[in-house]
């Protein structure tokens, strides 16, 4: 039987943000149990970490650490949940999923709040972007629940069983909703893991879930690190794996998952080219690679990280970048005027370091603005390197930070070859004032995602995912449906 946490959490009493007066009324409990069966149950081993705000590096809260036994406990909720699930009329089960969606919209400051306590991205990024995105991709996924069979023509559409779920740190309640919503709507059962530097807005979805009248054991969530992660993984009872994250921990998966029958959607790392042509509108594309680089402190898989400049305006648009990155504030991620907020963690800022360090190494010119950043927490000042080529570490790698690698290029068959010339296939962008130029490049940049005269749009309804070491598989749009069926003729 499951310990019941619910009374445990609200006794400890609730915990106000150290944050200023503007977030009063943002509760976060002292403590989390995992979410399994419908309930917030204590972890087995009675273990628990804590999750700190990456501004001020104070502790929010203490979430649990889900064991095997834990992970096997909310595989076997997610399964027994799975028969009257799959078995309730389809748009029953969309009633449900629109419910999760108009109970976010209406909590939509607070989870905005807490995405910014918890993982450090500035409030106006999470209160325009993260939430009411997240809240669309559970609107547009309830609304495919009861129309599969138009989505798949001719078709029998079956869902797969108990969907495994794990998630980044970078975008923690849009990855949940990207992962849950689509799972939900074509009858599967999910067991979910956030990432463990963010899991207060997991945890605050899964209070909706609760509240939105969910069948217990529809949707689990449980916190851990990387060996919680991969007990859902090599879980027997799991037939799906829906994995974001590194390049690193996706090989390790699809290894483990070599041989078994589970279906695997994997989307990773990326290393984006933004390509900028002497005819584009100069003024609207330097603020497309602001945004391209800058946006979420860089912690995007399709950031626009390295920028390949036509040689005839590379002055004149590397000028104005520095001018504008001179105006960017970095700082307090509650504050409605900060453009950067704060690293994520510190391992993910020593990472960063390593990388200016190595790109000075490499003979890089670096250029970081001179805003001033807080005393305490995570901070990096909006960075760019000058004088890197193809081979340099800082061009080929991924930093997820807030760090862009120019190049310059003559032609448009140099700036392909240069913009493919890496082991990702993420992400694109493009910037002409010729059409034809931009159906040129968006066919040929092999990248699952090719943005033209824009940057970081994103929409429930376009499929996402990547190419070569960028992963696997489709989430987003039809394709994101497809990924938790299994088509029969
Ligand atoms: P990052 O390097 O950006 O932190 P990771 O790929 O390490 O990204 O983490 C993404 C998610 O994968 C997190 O939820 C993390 O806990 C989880 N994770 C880490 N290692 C493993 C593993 N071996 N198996 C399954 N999940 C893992």
């Amino acid at each position: 039987m499951a310990t019941p946490e619910n009374k445990l959490a609200f006794d400890a009493g609730w915990q106000y943000s150290p944050a200023p007066e503007s977030t009063d009324h943002i509760k976060v409990r002292k403590r989390y149990g995992l979410f399994i069966g419908g309930d917030f149950v204590a972890p087995e081993k009675g273990k628990y970490f804590d999750t700190v705000n990456p501004a001020t590096e104070e502790k929010l809260s203490r979430v649990a650490l889900a064991s095997d036994a834990d992970v096997d406990k909310a595989v076997k909720a997610a399964r027994k949940a799975y028969g009257p699930w799959v078995r309730m009329k389809p748009a029953e089960r969309g009633k449900y999923i629109y419910r999760i969606a108009r109970i976010m919209q209406e909590r939509s400051r607070e989870f905005a709040a807490i995405e910014s306590l918890d993982g450090g991205k500035p409030i106006r990024e999470s209160r325009d972007v993260d939430v009411p995105l997240a809240a669309a991709h559970f609107f547009y996924y309830a609304g495919w629940a009861d129309k599969l069979e138009y989505a798949f023509p001719g078709r029998k559409a079956r869902p797969l069983g108990v969907a495994g779920q794990i998630i980044p740190w970078n975008f923690p309640l849009l990855m949940a909703a990207w992962k849950i919503a689509p799972a939900l709507a074509c009858g599967n059962t999910v067991v979910l893991k956030p990432a463990e530097t963010t899991p207060l807005t997991a945890m605050k979805l899964a209070e909706v879930v609760a509240d939105a009248g969910i069948p217990d054991g529809v949707v689990n969530i449980v916190t851990g690190a990387g060996e919680t992660g991969a007990a859902i993984v090599n879980h027997p009872g799991v037939d799906k794996i829906a994995f974001t994250g590194s390049t690193e921990v996706g090989r390790i998966i699809q290894q483990a998952l070599a041989g078994t029958n589970k279906k695997y959607t994997l989307e990773l790392g990326g290393k984006a080219a933004n390509i900028i042509f002497a005819d584009a509108a100069i003024d609207q594309a330097v603020e497309g690679i602001i945004n391209g680089i800058f946006f979420n402190q860089g912690h995007v898989c399709c950031a626009g990280s390295r920028l390949f400049v036509q040689e005839s305006v590379a002055e004149e648009v590397i000028q104005k970048l520095k001018d504008r990155m001179e105006t960017l504030i970095v700082g307090d991620p509650l504050d409605k005027n900060t453009d950067i907020g704060a690293i994520n963690s510190r391992q993910q800022l020593d990472t960063i370091e390593s990388y200016l360090a190595i790109g000075q190494g490499e003979g890089g010119e670096m250029y970081q603005s001179s805003c001033p950043v807080p005393d305490k927490g995570y901070w990096c000042r909006p960075t760019l390197f000058t004088g890197v080529s193809q081979s340099n570490r800082v061009v080929q790698e991924e930093i997820f930070g807030p760090v862009l690698a120019i190049q310059t290029f003559r032609t448009f068959d140099e700036a392909l070859t240069k913009a493919n010339n890496t082991p990702y296939g993420l992400s694109g962008g493009v910037w002409t004032d010729k059409g034809a130029k931009i159906f040129k490049m968006t066919q040929s940049v092999r990248a699952g995602v090719v943005w033209a005269n824009t940057f970081n749009k994103f929409d429930p309804t376009s499929p996402f995912g990547g190419y070569k070491e960028s992963g696997m598989g489709r989430e987003g749009g039809l394709h994101g449906l497809d990924a938790y069926l299994r088509l029969e003729a």
